[in-house]
């Protein structure tokens, strides 16, 4: 029996088209010996829109989804997950190949418990956990991981009072610093300041994104990630080093410059390696993640190791980071994506 697996992707995010690129790539490494591929598409204005002409080549797919006059209502309706073929066969798996708010963020989660259907990768609190910067650090510094100092501010708190606000950045991190959108990636509305009147403009850009910034201590490093993969054993992957051309490691350079070096594996020394594989499973754990993470490091010049986030549903195309680190340590793309599913199918039966 064929699992039939439902492909979740777009999404009401500034990361629709990381999320569009993914979704592609998924669909044309599925084995269709063994999956049923249904593609369920949520477009920039957030309407659900499922059917086999979202199977078009890559170029077409959006046009035709917005297109699409098999658009769905309502996003709760659980006919959404039904199969096309068989009216009643509910779909076996939801791949949720969505980033940042409203995907990566634990609401498509939920809905997908509600709708007990079993999915890949994190649950509701270690995405909504994960997703939140702040909420996130505050539960590594529980954890005891090391990492950057930082604060927080909420917009009404900064509109009330930017004065105050910035002068407590200037007294408890100093410059550079880095201004970011608490829940966001993809480096979307990050901005590194080394002054006032930048601070100033961060805060502005950011809050353009999320009603609660973070400002974190900017440090000179080399950037480090490990994939994690499992659930109540997770394991982790090499480790994999970025080395941006930029300043640092902004959108442009994520996904539209390719200018960016990855190299893997990253050539540390074994006992940073450790440390890091260490930490990476301690930030696993202490999330209560599923299924995977990317945990992305700073490794200070003095040697130290500091965690900069894990993220919950990281990039997924076959030249991302995380299918790439998996590569490196002997799994293919393909193989990836049915660990994932049994994980999902493994951690739902535990529920049941
Ligand atoms: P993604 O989820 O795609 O990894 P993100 O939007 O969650 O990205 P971060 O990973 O926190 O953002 O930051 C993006 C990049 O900005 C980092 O890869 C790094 O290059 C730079 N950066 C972020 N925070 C700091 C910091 N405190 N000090 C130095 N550089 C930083
Ligand atoms: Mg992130
Ligand atoms: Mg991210
Ligand atoms: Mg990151």
């Amino acid at each position: 029996m064929k699992t039939k697996l439902g492909l979740l992707y777009g999404g009401k995010s500034a990361e629709h088209q990381v999320s569009l690129q993914t979704a592609l790539a998924v669909m044309k490494a599925l084995d269709l010996e063994k999956f049923e591929i249904h593609p369920i598409y949520i477009n920039v204005e957030g309407r659900w829109i499922k059917g086999p002409q979202l199977m078009e080549p890559a170029e077409t797919v959006k046009e035709l989804a917005y297109s699409a006059d098999s658009q769905v209502p309502a996003a709760l309706s659980p006919a959404l997950f039904q199969s096309e073929n068989q009216e009643n066969a509910e779909l076996d798996v939801i791949f949720p190949l969505l980033h940042g708010p409203n995907g990566e963020d634990g609401t498509v989660q939920g809905l997908l418990e509600i709708l007990n259907l079993p999915y890949v990768g994190n649950g509701v609190l270690a995405s909504a956990a994960g997703m939140d910067k702040v909420v996130m650090k505050n539960i590594f510094a529980q954890a005891g991981l090391g990492q950057v100092n930082y604060v927080s501010f909420i917009k009404s708190e900064w509109t009330g009072a930017k004065e105050e606000a910035y002068e407590q950045v200037e007294k408890e991190l100093g410059y550079p610093c880095f201004v970011k959108p608490a829940n966001l990636g993809s480096s979307v509305g990050i901005s590194k300041c080394r002054n006032r009147a930048e601070l100033d403009t961060a805060f502005s850009e950011a809050f353009q994104f999320d009603r609660k910034v973070i400002i974190e201590e900017g440090v000179t490093a080399r950037e480090i990630e490990i994939a994690v993969l499992g659930n109540d054993a997770p394991e982790c992957s090499v480790a994999g080093e970025i080395v941006p051309k930029k300043d640092f490691y902004d959108y442009k350079a994520k996904y539209e410059d390719g200018e960016t070096a990855l190299i893997i594996p990253a050539e540390i020394p074994e006992d940073v390696y450790a440390v890091m594989k260490d930490m990476a499973i301690r930030a696993f754990k202490s999330l209560d993640c599923s299924g995977l993470v990317r945990a992305d490091f700073f490794l200070t010049q003095d040697g130290k190791v500091l965690i900069n986030e894990v993220n919950t549903m990281p990039g997924f195309t076959p030249f991302s980071m995380f299918p790439l680190l998996w590569k490196h340590t002997g799994v293919e793309y393909p193989q990836l994506i049915e660990r994932l599913v049994d994980l999902a199918k493994e951690r739902h039966a535990e529920k049941q």
